[in-house]
């Protein structure tokens, strides 16, 4: 009796549709061979699923965000799978593509060797701040939450790098909780905030992906809530005078300003989890590269080796590219694996084509956002309806951990390969 394992690396977002991608419609179809069974064994620090969405208001208040509702145990999710689902709490360290080969550090500190038919990369990406990833368990965010949240209530100054959509809901979300909801509609800025918040912003508008006019009303909400926004400007250098309570950070900034804030929270960007893989797979910005319609690792050193979610080449980032993605990057690797196995001609890869409407939704507090969805413009009662109110739980967070994206897949026309540099037989 032996195992053929499709290995996950990453149980968030990707990593959990490739898992139940692969469940639903690749291992059904794979050539039966007496003796083989096929696996899904999925890595993942953390035995949850953190709902990132509700990071900003999470971090914020756990009255407003109770650590309940964001995090989702994994391995429940897949008990419809029986012995066939694997699930190991650890991290991968290594890539053997020659051994098709993973070594993993279990949360226990044990070194294992996993061994792979086909690999599939969700590891995702870490933010500057721990403010906005589970770097292990549940617990440890957690108490990060703890020791932010108490080091909110004596702050005065608040400065948030980063005009995208992390650092302006993270400071629609403190500026709310420290100064209040505006009175009404037509509420101008408080006149003095009892905290000053300051989101920094490098560009010359906020939200880069959305248009002008959208940004122009983020700003707006923003100012309503105490909180004022600095454009064409920098965090320089962010330096913490200690680890004592109450220390202070100086935040230098590109137009030459300081500012003694009380908090500082970097939310310029991501940084993806790619360093255990060869840097021969990354591309210039350290993302796993991957042919960008077959999301297959093209290396000629990687064998059925595919790239979802955040960490690879092709993402535009967020959840919604993944419902498109994960179906593609599961479907070449199971033809792969048929041909592979049954050593017949290869019947064609699918491809994945990126949508690139405006599409960005943007609570700004609890009561109001901006946003657009499919190219359209979205009022900010229907941000509020659709995010705001719970950062998507109600929607999306059972369906995501039950793979609900992936019950059905829709129809699709094969292209017959051109270069065939990630199917040598191993
Ligand atoms: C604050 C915030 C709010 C967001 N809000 C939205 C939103 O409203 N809508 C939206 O569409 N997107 C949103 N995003 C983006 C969204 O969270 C990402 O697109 C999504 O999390 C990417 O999913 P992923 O599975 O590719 O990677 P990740 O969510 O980053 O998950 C990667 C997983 O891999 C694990 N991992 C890392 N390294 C290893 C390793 N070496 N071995 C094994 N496992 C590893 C990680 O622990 C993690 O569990 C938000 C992001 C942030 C930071």
């Amino acid at each position: 009796m032996s195992t053929e394992s499709i290995v996950i690396l990453g149980g968030s977002f990707a990593g959990l549709g490739a898992a139940h991608y692969a469940f639903k419609h690749v291992i059904p179809q794979l050539p039966k061979k007496d003796g083989v069974t096929y696996n899904v064994v999925m890595v993942n620090p953390s035995k949850d699923l953190y709902w990132r969405f509700a990071a900003p208001r999470a971090c914020a208040s756990k009255e407003l965000m109770p650590t309940n509702k964001i995090f989702y145990p994994i391995e429940p999710a897949f008990k419809y799978a029986g012995t066939n689902f694997r699930f190991v709490q650890g991290t991968a360290t290594h890539v053997d593509s020659a051994g098709q080969t993973v070594s993993v550090t279990t949360a226990g500190g044990e070194q294992q060797s996993i061994l792979y038919a086909a690999l599939v990369v969700a590891t995702g990406f870490t933010t500057p701040s721990p403010l906005f990833t589970q770097t292990t368990d549940a617990a440890a965010l957690e108490s990060v939450y703890d020791v932010f949240q108490q080091s909110l209530k004596n702050a005065k100054t608040v400065v948030i790098g980063g005009g995208g959509p992390v650092g302006v809901e993270t400071a629609g979300e403190i500026a709310e909780l420290l100064n209040g909801k505006p009175g009404g509609w037509f509420a101008s800025a408080p006149k003095t905030p009892k905290v000053k918040v300051t989101l920094v912003c490098g560009d010359k508008k906020l939200l880069p992906i959305l248009r002008e006019a959208i940004s122009e009303t983020a700003q707006q909400f923003l100012n309503k809530l105490g909180c004022d926004v600095v454009f064409n400007t920098k965090v320089v250098s962010a330096t913490k005078a200690g680890e004592q309570e109450g220390a202070k950070t100086k935040v230098e900034l590109s137009n030459g300003k300081t500012i003694e804030a009380d908090i500082y929270i970097d939310a310029t960007g991501m940084r993806p989890n790619t360093g255990f893989l060869p840097k021969e797979w990354l591309d210039n910005r350290n993302r796993l590269s991957c042919n960008p319609q077959t999301l297959r690792v093209e290396h000629s050193s990687a064998t059925r080796i595919y790239a979802v979610g955040d960490v690879s080449s092709y993402a535009r980032g967020g959840v919604m590219d993944m419902y498109e993605a994960v179906p593609v990057a599961m479907t070449n690797l199971k033809n792969d694996l048929i041909s592979h196995i049954s050593g017949k001609a290869h019947s064609g890869d699918r491809h994945y084509t990126a949508n690139l409407k405006e599409q960005q939704v943007v609570p700004i507090g609890t009561q109001k956002g901006v946003g657009a969805f499919g190219g359209y413009r979205l009022p900010s009662m229907m941000v509020n309806f659709i995010k705001g109110k719970d950062y998507m739980i109600k929607q999306l967070a059972e369906g995501t951990m039950k793979g609900d994206a992936y019950t059905k897949d829709p129809k699709w026309t094969p292209v017959q390969q051109v270069g065939k540099a990630g199917l040598s037989s191993g």
